[in-house]
This record gives structure tokens, sequence and C-alpha cells, in this order.
């Protein structure tokens, strides 16, 4: 079984003071978990004052977006080396309000995720359908096309991939795990058909409205490495419930 992997996206909540202070919760509320990978990803304003409250703990830090060029005239993107300055980990690349409601192209992501790769940071790529994709029965389709060309210029598969069905994402609503774990295999056959062995090193992660009340039955399955936690994970004590529920069932 692959390590749990646990990653709060915090978008643009918090400004530096408040993130700080939520991240010395965190690092208090969640000091004796050994049994998974635990990440925040603020916004990037606050990611130096999270890195000072968390350096030395067990949570690491990340960012939401990053840009594929060095440096350069690119007002409002972020920088891989200045993120590496920060200390951070985790960048995830292509989340839906970036594709959505910021309309990044599957190319965009594409070069960000290889730049990201390249430099040794970890992204995590969100692949996810609309709801009316779903009801089409077209989630193969876009979840196959976000896979063929996110992953275009890389030669191996990202560490960690986030399926995040859209219509979940900040709507109470999560995924059945039927649904869940249909669409987690789907990305696994994909990610062996273009990679090979590698492919089962990446950890799926699930995103969509998880809380505490309703990751044990994800926590379960064989398919459901992890997860990208955004509500939930701006309440430490509600982070760490759900951190604490997943590692329970998976340890079942
Ligand atoms: C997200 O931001 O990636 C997310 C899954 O949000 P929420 O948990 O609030 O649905």
């Amino acid at each position: 079984m692959r390590r749990l992997a646990i990653i709060g996206n915090w978008k643009m909540h918090t400004t530096p003071t408040s993130a700080k202070a939520l991240a010395l919760q965190l690092r208090e509320h969640l000091k004796d978990v050994t049994q998974a990978d635990l990440g925040i990803c603020p916004p990037a304003l606050s990611i130096p004052a999270v890195a000072e409250a968390l350096r030395g703990s067990n949570i690491s830090w990340g960012a939401q977006n990053a840009h594929w060029e060095r440096d350069g005239a690119f007002t409002g993107e972020l920088s891989v080396d200045a993120l590496q300055e920060l200390g951070c980990t985790y960048v995830i690349v292509g989340h839906s309000e970036r594709r959505h409601v910021f309309g990044e192209s599957d190319d965009m992501i594409a070069k960000r995720l290889a730049r990201v790769a390249e430099s040794g940071l970890l992204p995590i790529l969100c692949v996810g359908e609309k709801e009316a994709e779903r009801q089409e029965s077209r989630t193969e389709e876009v979840l196959e096309r976000q896979l063929t060309k996110g992953l275009a210029y890389v030669e191996k598969p990202p560490g960690l991939i986030a399926y995040e069905p859209v219509w979940a994402i900040g709507t109470g609503k999560r995924a059945e795990i039927s649904d869940v774990e249909e669409a987690h295999r789907f990305i696994r056959e994909k990610l062996q058909a273009r990679f090979g062995s590698h492919a089962s090193e990446v950890r799926i992660l699930y995103g969509g409205s998880l809380k505490p009340e309703n990751i044990e039955d994800l926590a379960l399955s064989q398919e459901f490495d992890g997860g990208l936690v955004g509500g939930a994970s701006l309440s430490a004590p509600s982070f760490a419930e759900l951190i604490a529920r997943a590692i329970k069932r998976r340890n079942h």
C-alpha cells in the first residue's frame, strides 16, 4: 500500500498573520502524526509565514501554482526558484479554479508541471470533470485528455495526482466511493499505459468536500492514497480529525 498523503489547499484564504497562527495550531494538533505525509499550500504571500511556523515539524508546505520560465516578464506569476528558496515541497498544478476560473489551458498546465518536476519540487496534478461532463458520461474522456496533455512534457509521472471532480469542490457534495474508485482506477490505467511500472509509485489523491465525517470509507479503499483538502484544512481541529480518521481506517 502506498503511504498516505494529505495536503491542505488554503486557496486565497488567510493573510500572513492569520496563516502563521493557523500553521502553528496545525503544528500542535498534528505533532504526533507519523503515518502520512502532511502538507499545506497557503496563498503565495503567506508561504514565508507558514514556513517560519512549520520549519522542523512533520508538515511540509507548498504553493498553489508556479510558472514554467525561470524568470522574466510574467507579471503576477510564481517562480519555482523562489518557491524552492522558501523551502516548498509541493506545488499544485492545474487546480480546477486555475482551469475554469482563470482559463488555464492543458498546455499551460503541462508546461508548469514539467518545470516543477524538473526542479525537484513535487507537483500535484489536479484533474477532474465538470458536472455536465459527468452527466454526459464524458468523465473518462476528460480525464484522459487532462492526463495526456498535462503530462506531455515529462518522461516520468508526477509523484501525486489529485482527482477532483469540479462539482464536488467546495460544494459539500463529496463524490460517491464507487465514482472515486472508478476514476482512480482509470487514472492508474492511463499512467500504466504511458509510464509502465513507474505508474505504481504515483499517489492518487481525492479532493472535493472532504471532511472528517466523510473520509472513512475512502480511507479503506486500496485506490485512495490520500486527499487534497480545501475548506476542512482551514480549521486545525477539523484537519487533524480528518487525518486521524484516515489513518485509523487505513490501519484497520
Ligand atoms: C480544493 O480546493 O482542492 C478542494 C478540494 O476544496 P474543498 O475541500 O473545499 O472542496
